[in-house]
């Protein structure tokens, strides 16, 4: 497998909530995930509930208000990545996460895309002007319990995909864009049980793409891999790019 990583030429990763879970940030499936251990929290959370009821924005606001996110470093496996990059060989990093750590580790912006947006920008849902969350979080930490957009008195929502949510096309576009001629797709950490991290699973296998799964659970792709490892990623992630860069 470190063949493999030293030797192609164009490596997409598509990394889930497991790359993150080793700097604290809880995954949603795994044995102790959000909805593992709390179902019913998946099903208030949508879309429609947020913009109906502004119960639901108070607690998404408290949630937001105390996420690991905002204290959490990248990890080794970030950091492999941030690393990889450096050969020259890694095309694009598609994650499924919304913390931002990617970047924090030091992968380029230009080379992340966020399919599920961004817990670090918040956004008004009725003119759409965009901003660092932090400038928001301090008016909740004032008492503010579901806090309008200042340009417009408009509903504010964190910068990611709730349930009941489409994702952004433009992002869907860059992801396939990315697979398309790749020769490695590498899953770290994802369950790849959901769109659009099994279809695009899907479409690197259609196209003869290399496929590679790292993660703690089995997932559905498994049989159509061509290897298949279950270690922790900040131990196995940073020996394989480890073994891929020259010295
Ligand atoms: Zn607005």
């Amino acid at each position: 497998m470190a063949r493999w990583f030293a030797e192609a030429e164009a490596v997409v990763v598509l990394t889930g909530a497991g790359i993150s879970t080793e700097s604290g940030i809880p995954d949603f499936r795994g044995p102790q995930g959000v909805w593992t251990k709390n179902p019913a929290a998946q099903f208030m959370f949508t879309y429609q509930n947020y913009l109906a009821d502004p119960e639901v924005r108070k607690q998404a606001w408290q949630a937001r208000l105390a996420s690991p996110v905002w204290t959490a470093e990248p990890n080794a496996g970030h950091r492999a990545l941030a690393d990889y990059e450096r050969t020259g060989r890694l095309r694009a990093v598609l994650t499924q996460n919304i913390d931002g750590l990617h970047q924090a580790a030091g992968s380029s912006p230009e080379l992340v895309v966020e399919l599920h947006g961004t817990a670090r920008e918040v956004v008004c849902l009725d003119c759409g002007d965009q901003n660092p969350m932090p400038g928001t979080l301090p008016r909740i930490e004032a008492g503010e319990e579901d806090p309008a957009c200042l340009e417009c008195g408009g509903i504010l929502k964190s910068a990611t995909i709730s349930f009941g949510q489409e994702l952004l096309p433009e992002v869907i576009e860059a992801a396939v864009a990315a697979t398309r001629g790749a020769d490695l797709f590498v899953a770290i950490g994802t369950s790849l049980g959901v769109y659009p991290a099994a279809g695009l699973c899907d479409y690197a296998i259609a196209h003869g793409t290399r496929l590679v799964v790292l993660n703690a659970e089995p997932t559905p792709y498994d049989e159509d891999a061509s290897a298949v490892l279950r270690q922790p990623i900040g131990e196995v992630l940073p020996r394989l790019v480890q073994a891929a860069s020259p010295v």
